[in-house]
């Protein structure tokens, strides 16, 4: 079994359609894939309708969160994967929508301050560009390098939209306890995702995780490709601890990313507790 719960689409910032995506999956001998986009559920219906047979469909999230120091220091940047919550849940639904409209001011401030520091974007052009109603980073790094600002979006993100550059603004993003406390109570699964990639910036503590696992979280991402060897296994070792599953995914966002789609693989039996957990949809199948 080959099984991968991490993968973007063009309705966030992958770069493929959900159906596209559905049949890469299938073509990278996956037997299992979750749709994961950033603060939405727009792709579950297209996902479901180009579903090739024989392939299972998780429908999932990404959800951008915020870990709160209990000692004060600035809030870190958190990403919770939600699986198989129920759509319609009111709390749940609001908060993805103050996420959107939050992503989009977010993105304009740093355009702005990318043009006042001489980079001709244009704003419009990164909206109009994106395919659905979720704008991130991945493309005003894309614009970058139309414009010829960086070498490849990768390059983007390791200068002029790292968390320490200049140009870079940080989302109200969701407490991360209350996003779990939502995911669950709409019958959904919270698995923290690629909690110690300090590639990316700043990453919490056990402490932190171990807080999200008194409120609700049940799973926690550990091979994914911004984990070097050491972090894996010490993750391993927190899940272990604290009861919680362990994942494996590729985080593929199509030509955004280097990562090919199932990079990394969840076992099967981590894969069971998930599905057991989840009640507020199924997934879709043959
Ligand atoms: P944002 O949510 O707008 O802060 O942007 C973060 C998104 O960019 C996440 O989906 C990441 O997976 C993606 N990302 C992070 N690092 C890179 C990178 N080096 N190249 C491409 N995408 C990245
Ligand atoms: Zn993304
Ligand atoms: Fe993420």
């Amino acid at each position: 079994m080959r099984i991968d719960l991490h993968t973007l689409s063009s309705v966030s910032d992958g770069t493929e359609s959900p159906a596209a995506l559905m049949a890469t999956a299938r073509a990278a001998g996956l037997d299992v894939v979750a749709l994961t986009d950033h603060d939405t559920t727009a792709g579950w219906g297209l996902a479901e309708a180009a579903r090739p047979p024989g392939l299972t469909v998780v429908p999932g999230m990404e959800m951008s969160c915020r870990w709160f120091p209990t000692d004060g220091r600035r809030p870190v940047s958190v990403h919770l994967l939600a699986y198989l919550f129920d759509p319609a849940h009111r709390g749940l639904a609001a908060e993805r929508i103050r996420l959107r409209d939050e992503r989009v001011g977010r993105a304009e401030r740093i355009v702005a301050a990318l043009v006042s520091g001489g980079h001709p974007l244009s704003w419009e052009e990164i909206l109009a560009a994106r395919e659905g109603g979720v704008v991130g980073r991945p493309h005003v790094a894309r614009a970058l390098v139309d414009v010829g600002a960086v070498e490849s979006v990768d390059h983007a993100f390791a200068t002029l939209l790292h968390p320490t550059s200049p140009y870079y603004v940080a989302k109200a993003d969701t407490d991360v306890l209350q996003g779990i406390a939502l995911v669950r109570a709409a019958g959904g699964v919270p698995v923290f995702a690629h909690g110690l990639a300090t590639k990316r910036g700043r990453v919490v503590g056990d402490e932190a995780i171990a807080a999200m696992a008194g409120a609700g979280l049940l799973g926690l991402e550990v091979d994914h490709p911004d984990h070097r060897d050491d972090e894996r296994a010490h993750l391993r070792g927190v899940a272990a601890d604290l009861g919680l599953f362990t994942t494996g995914s590729s985080d593929y966002h199509g030509m955004n990313k280097e990562t090919t789609i199932g990079a990394c693989l969840t076992a099967p039996d981590q894969f069971e507790l998930l599905l057991a957990a989840g009640t507020g949809a199924a997934p879709y199948r043959d």
